[in-house]
């Protein structure tokens, strides 16, 4: 446990190991909290590149985003029922539950966010239902998210679809400039 933590305090030392602990975490709160709250979940990510995870940008971000979330339910009369902000090595983290009607309404509210937050494009607000199932964007009719660098649809099967993380980094930072 100590090692782990002393590894963590490395900034750049972020690896797959850190990640894949990182997602399991996470799952096992999401079902703790399916089943004790029966209510919707909003999972969200700072959508950078891991080496500059944890710098002011990433928390300009996360602030930024837990502003427009609990906007974005105070609008539609939706309650927070409770939350969870962790600062992992790996980024910053939260978990919502929402106090909602529809799962498929709270994705679309989300959906939003990223489409018109001036950093919405470094968000990821993923939906959980009621059942654990992740909502998709194609669930909702709405488009499948383009390629932060050039625009282009994202396909996971397109393997020749990739940029440097120089050319992704400085993507980032032009839009964090924006604001
Ligand atoms: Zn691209």
């Amino acid at each position: 446990m100590m090692a782990k933590r002393s590894r963590a305090n490395r900034r750049t030392d972020t690896g797959w190991l850190d990640h894949l602990v990182n997602v399991e975490d996470r799952i096992h709160r999401q079902q703790e909290w399916l089943k004790s709250h029966g209510q919707p979940l909003v999972t969200f990510t700072v959508k950078i590149p891991n080496n500059i995870d944890n710098t002011a940008l990433s928390h300009t971000i996360f602030d930024q985003g837990i502003e427009a979330l609990y906007n974005a339910c105070t609008e539609r009369d939706w309650t927070v029922t409770t939350r969870q902000i962790l600062y992992k090595p790996t980024g910053p983290e939260a978990i919502f539950v929402i106090d909602t009607p529809s799962a498929s309404l709270l994705k679309a509210a989300m959906i939003k966010i990223e489409h018109s937050h001036k950093l919405g494009q470094l968000m990821d607000l993923n939906v959980t239902d009621t059942d654990g199932h992740t909502i998709s964007r194609a669930g909702c009719q709405m488009p499948r998210r383009k390629c932060l660098v050039c625009g282009r649809d994202k396909d996971i099967f397109d393997h020749s679809h990739h940029h440097g993380l120089k050319e992704h980094i400085s993507k980032v930072k032009e839009i964090a400039s924006s604001v």
